[in-house]
């Protein structure tokens, strides 16, 4: 967790002729002074225009000046934005999330400056109206269906008085030109509705009421932290939907977050059932002009509800009410690009700087999160049954050393048998593989040689139905050699190991008639086509999906009763030290999707490590127990929750460069009591994008505060030139 307390109280006012810190959306290392002018009052979060150099430049009111420049030689500040300025929290979390993350204040603020053009004012549109006074004009029946429509309408656009006259653009612009119309300005109409708290919804269960009633009991009762961990189908969605009820009676905003919202068309169809509107989404599908709308309304009001991922935690609400992170455990909260930060971890601290509650979602939540349970922090309520009272899944496991498949396939008797007996019953199944592609390598059959990425340290998976290899880490794509690129042999290179497109084939030669789809990041691409994916699995125009996690999560598909999972291992190799609980959790979320109609659920899980105590757990459905083995375990080792842990990624294209610099770090580390610094070493990706890397990892007991100790260490580097040297603060991946 986040450490307490560490904002200093700023003051309310600038006055003319004084001095104030800007603050501009740039990595700087923090506010530049400036002069208010002669007749300026500001206040901290305003919005202003300042000089900077030979340019102009958006900056935010920051607090008092630092002084570190003689007022005289100070600019002023051009004068304000015609817009509202940044809440007092949003200016909070900016200061809190740079201090905690040691990027710099303005590289944060430009993560809530996201949309530089929606702090202008909105472009009046021009609607149209009739003349007061009508010009003769020839009478068409195109023509007499606008006049007549505008007799009874507001001013509107063309496109909309044509798309509701029923005719085309080009008649309404013709009546305008023989000044039967004229032009008003009209200002930018709302188009966000409002959801509404008694629109719909199910009569809750009791154990579900009883969740629902202490959720809803939060709001506005000030800063809360509360986690909701119920099995997979428990209805803890529509247990919080009644806490949005609440915060939407009390005219609040809402802000939840998704991992992969582009992805969550079923999330807002249950939304829009219950609330009657579809909410506004922010994530990074969205065009320019919406993202510029939302942003405005968002900080306006207008908007109600927001359903959004990490980025939406920076959104400028003006009267935010309670934040939900659903699948709180979910590694994609964490932003590994730009400013490195884990957006569940800061929801927490927008709403401790909000004073509003937080409610946590999961089925497997995080150790972080469960430990903070067990202190006391976090409240917990829990939703142990599934709805309607099934059962969950039957699990079971196939030991791959015993009754593997035969060479070269990928499916094991038990689960082919398991498959037949499902698609004869006319029932659903998912196969879970998280390999995108055809094969995750491809070698010459000859000498041995491997394809790899050129700028990665990375094999090249084959991408069949797209016909090329592609490094999934930077993009680079090539077409399959003829020849071996390096014994020269020709037709000697063979995949090697599946994907999702070769385990469709090996579907394709058992069950010839059973009607697939492979559902993978590169098949599924935005909301739409999620949403068809989501429509043909729920019509039942297909038997089989094929997935990676894109279908792990969330989803609720009745028919399906049987989950296979091809490599229950797969996230288990590698050593990272969360591995377990990850593959728990995905493992766990995966077996969830299985029997959630009426029929019971069957879970398959291929292994070559049956004893695993992941496998056991799942075996068992002793979550708890596994959780407090591994809870030991990390304990033992002053890992996180326990301890704490900051990486540093040194990188850069000359390799030598990149190890003095790494070198330098490790010599000049820091050696108080308790403190250990493991590194540098190559990292598992040592080559990326063409930069070469190194690691650094330090570790800390938990009651140190690690970031002056990283700080101070990192300014004390000798860094060459061109070499970056990244922070990151409780680090997830180690790649
Ligand atoms: P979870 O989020 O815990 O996985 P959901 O909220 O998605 O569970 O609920 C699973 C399914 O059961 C959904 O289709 C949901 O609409 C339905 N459901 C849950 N609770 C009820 C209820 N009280 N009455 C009717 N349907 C419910
Ligand atoms: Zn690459």
């Amino acid at each position: 967790m986040i450490a307490e307390k560490s904002e200093t109280p700023k003051p309310l006012s600038f006055d003319p002729g004084s001095t104030v810190a800007v603050l501009l959306p740039l990595p700087l290392a923090g506010p530049y002074d400036y002069l208010v002018g002669p007749q300026d009052h500001y206040r901290v979060g305003d919005i202003v225009n300042v000089p900077l150099g030979s340019r102009r430049a958006t900056g935010v009111i920051w607090g008092q000046a630092s002084g570190d420049v003689d007022p005289k030689k100070l600019r002023s500040i051009d004068g304000p934005r015609e817009t509202p300025p940044l809440p007092p929290a949003l200016v909070k979390l900016v200061d809190w999330v740079a201090a905690y993350t040691l990027y710099p204040q303005g590289a944060v603020l430009r993560m809530a400056l996201s949309v530089p053009d929606a702090l202008d004012p909105p472009k009046p549109t021009k609607g149209y109206t009739l003349a007061s006074v009508l010009p003769e004009i020839r009478s068409t029946k195109a023509r007499d269906k606008v006049l007549a429509f505008l007799k009874e309408a507001p001013p509107l656009p063309i496109a909309d008085i044509a798309r509701e006259a029923g005719c085309g653009a080009s008649v309404v612009k013709g009546l305008f030109d023989m000044d039967a119309l004229i032009a008003v300005n009209m200002t930018a109409t709302s188009d966000w509705p409002v959801p509404d708290p008694d629109f719909g919804g199910v009569t809750l269960s009791d154990d579900q009421k009883r969740a629902s009633e202490i959720l809803s009991s939060l709001v506005q009762q000030g800063f809360k932290v509360t986690l909701i961990d119920g099995v997979p189908g428990s209805g803890k969605t529509e247990v919080y939907f009644e806490a949005l009820a609440r915060a939407l009676q009390k005219n609040k905003q809402i802000l939840v977050m998704l991992p992969e919202i582009a992805l969550s068309a079923q999330w807002l169809e249950r939304f829009e059932a219950r609330f009657g509107v579809i909410p506004a989404m922010w994530h990074s599908e969205l065009t320019h002009a919406k993202r510029r709308d939302t942003w405005r309304a968002v900080a306006n009001g207008d908007v109600r509800v927001v359903v959004g991922a990490r980025s939406a935690l920076f959104l400028p609400f003006a009267d935010l009410g309670l934040i939900v992170v659903d699948e709180e455990h979910d590694g994609s909260f964490k932003q590994e690009e730009g400013v490195i930060y884990h957006a569940r971890d800061m929801a927490v601290v927008r709403a401790r700087v909000e004073d509003i509650p937080l409610v946590l979602v999961s089925a497997t939540p995080s150790l972080e999160t469960v430990t903070n349970v067990a202190r006391g922090r976090y409240e917990e309520v829990s939703l142990p049954a599934r709805h309607g009272g099934q059962d969950l899944a039957d699990l079971s496991v196939v030991d791959m050393r015993k009754d593997g498949p035969s060479r070269g396939c990928w499916l094991s008797p038990l689960l082919t048998e398991a498959l037949t007996k499902t698609f004869n019953a006319g029932d659903q199944a998912m196969l879970f593989l998280n390999r995108r592609g055809y094969a995750p390598l491809t070698l010459c059959r000859t000498c041995g040689h491997r394809l790899q990425c050129p700028r990665c340290t990375a094999w090249l998976v084959e991408h069949r139905q797209h016909g090329h290899l592609q490094c999934h880490h930077c993009g680079f794509q090539t077409k399959l050699p003829e020849k071996c690129p390096s014994c020269e042999d020709t037709d000697t290179m063979v995949p090697c190991g599946p994907g999702v497109e070769r385990l469709a084939e090996e579907i394709e030669i058992l069950f010839p008639d059973v009607r697939t789809i492979i559902a993978a990041s590169d098949m599924v691409q935005g909301p739409k086509q999620a949403a068809e994916l989501v429509r043909l699995i729920e019509e039942k125009e297909i038997d089989l999906v094929i997935g990676t996690q894109i279908v792990a999560k969330g989803y609720h598909f009745p028919g399906l009763t049987l989950v296979g999972v091809v490599d229950a291992d797969l996230g288990l190799t590698g050593g990272e030290f969360r591995a377990a609980e990850r593959t728990f959790q995905l493992l766990y979320q995966v077996a969830g999707r299985a029997g959630r109609g009426d029929r019971p659920g069957e879970v398959i899980l291929q292994t070559y490590m049956p004893d695993h105590a992941v496998m056991g757990a799942l075996l068992s459905g002793d979550r708890d127990t596994f959780n407090k083995a591994e809870s030991d375990a990390r304990e033992q080792a002053s890992m996180p929750p326990f301890g704490r842990l900051v990486a540093l990624i040194v990188s850069g294209c000359d390799e030598r460069d990149v190890d003095a610099t790494a070198a330098n770090l490790a010599r000049i580390a820091p050696r108080p009591d308790g403190i250990r610094v493991l590194g540098p070493a190559p990292a598992p990706m040592a080559l990326l994008r063409g930069k070469h890397r190194r690691r650094l990892l330090l570790s800390a007991p938990r009651d140190v505060q690690v970031q002056g100790i990283v700080k101070d260490w990192v300014r004390r580097a000798s860094i060459q030139k061109k070499v970056r040297v990244q922070i990151d603060v409780d680090p997830v991946s180690f790649f």
